[in-house]
């Protein structure tokens, strides 16, 4: 462990008024403002909405309808901390598309194949950056297989198969994964979805976490002053940052 230098008084706040990269470092975290949220919550609504609807239906193609559902999906796994009730709403109402046939076709197999595989690639990178999206991924397919067990578990040994793939190294990364913030966590998620909160023991110091995050792309643009990766807090008093070692 290197030497710590606390920073003074006042530091993050002067610094965070003088430099832009504070910004530049935080919204690489993915942060949600009510804005973002509210703009994905309109996005996810377009999707769903073409998905519910009885006209669009005779159009569709098994591919584009896992496509529109992992777009859902996806989007509820990045939902963060705020407002349980909307996202649960929007939840309710893909439970009621009827597009178990599209969801049980080739092409939408392979799609939802190849979303696993994508979500093993980032867990490849679970000690280093990949891991938050590693986290979405499989949170995302959770949520598919909840609420449409009985297509998957039938007729897909395919996406199975990529998806116990994806399960294998994210277990085997988990003990060593890059923390996510508490803020980062789907609100709806249950404790099943036992990989946002990994590890067990969060020991990881600030510099850590932020050469973990950024290997090599963060000297360029910041130096390397001290406190910078104090930036990183989310400011969330039971976040595993708010204690972390600078
Ligand atoms: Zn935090």
């Amino acid at each position: 462990m290197g030497k710590r230098s606390p920073p003074p008084a006042g530091y993050k706040l002067r610094k965070a008024k003088q430099n832009p990269s504070r910004r530049a470092l935080r919204a690489t975290l993915n942060e949600m403002t009510d804005k973002t949220r509210a703009e994905l919550a309109q996005s996810l609504q377009k999707r769903i909405d073409w998905l519910l609807d009885p006209q669009s239906a005779a159009q569709r193609n098994d591919a584009d309808v896992m496509r529109a559902v992992l777009h859902v999906y996806a989007g509820l796994a990045r939902w963060g901390a705020a407002d349980v009730t909307t996202g649960q709403a929007l939840r309710e109402q893909m439970r009621g598309a009827a597009i178990g046939e599209f969801l049980r076709g080739d092409r939408a197999q392979a799609v939802l194949s190849a979303y696993a595989g994508e979500g093993e690639n980032y867990a490849q990178r679970g000690r280093l950056d990949g891991y938050l999206n590693a986290c979405q991924h499989r949170t995302a397919i959770q949520a598919l297989q909840d609420d449409f067990a009985a297509v998957l578990a039938i007729s897909a040994p395919l996406a199975l198969e990529s998806v116990g793939d994806f399960d294998d190294l994210l277990c085997e990364v988990a003990d060593d994964a890059t923390p996510v913030h508490r803020g980062q966590i789907p609100s709806w998620a249950p404790s099943t979805h036992w990989w946002w909160w990994k590890p067990d023991n969060i020991t990881v110091s600030m510099r850590e976490y932020r050469a973990r995050l950024y290997v090599g792309e963060l000297e360029e643009y910041e130096g390397s002053q001290p406190g910078s990766a104090d930036w990183l807090r989310c400011e969330d008093n039971k976040c595993w940052c708010f204690t972390a070692p600078p």
